[in-house]
């Protein structure tokens, strides 16, 4: 065991992780190229703009995987959700029905955030939240029904924890692609 340098901070998104694995994160990011490693593994975000393109973008994964499960009354961003630490599982329960005469309203939210990343970011969490409509808890029926949907849950949920450590420590990245950045093409 060695101690902390004095610039080290834990790695709130990251304590799951072994040691071994956040000494790494911590490298990258003393070297300033936990965001080059990050967009050279995503080169470039995905397209979903809109709260109707997103709720397209989360039932054409339900229709493909989960077809019996609750149906969807309502997808959308939600700039509110700052810190996604449900979706990273953390068991911060938000409760997304208020009151009980709401029975089986189900409404997805992603945190604005998401309008911005990757597609495999975008993927992760949407598949996370349509877990939700089967299994409450992030137990091992959760995972092994995110995995089902995505085979590379795991690996993307801790690239989505390294982007989140990212901003944390230098903000949000210019992904290719993104509306006004000048790699975007030219659409159709
Ligand atoms: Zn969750």
């Amino acid at each position: 065991m060695s101690l902390p340098s004095a610039s080290q901070r834990p790695l709130k998104y990251l304590s799951a992780y072994p040691a071994q694995v956040t000494a790494q994160v911590q490298q990258l990011l003393a070297d300033g190229q936990l965001g080059t490693v990050l967009l050279r593994k995503y080169p470039s975000a995905h397209a979903v703009r809109t709260d109707k393109a997103l709720y397209d973008y989360v039932m054409d994964l339900k229709n493909t995987y989960l077809r019996n499960a609750a149906p969807i009354n309502k997808v959308s961003f939600d700039s509110k959700l700052q810190v996604i630490a449900h979706a990273l599982g953390t068991h911060t329960t938000v409760s997304r029905v208020q009151g009980s005469k709401l029975k089986a309203k189900h409404e997805i939210r992603i945190a604005t955030l998401f309008k911005e990343v990757p597609d495999a970011f975008l993927r992760m969490i949407a598949v996370h939240e349509l877990a939700h409509l089967k299994e409450r808890n992030h137990d091992k029926a959760f995972y092994q029904l995110c995995t089902y949907m995505e085979p590379d849950y795991h690996q993307l949920e801790f690239d989505v924890r390294l982007y989140l450590t990212h901003i944390d420590a230098a903000g949000k990245l210019a992904w290719p692609g993104l509306a006004g950045s000048p790699a975007s093409g030219p659409g159709g």
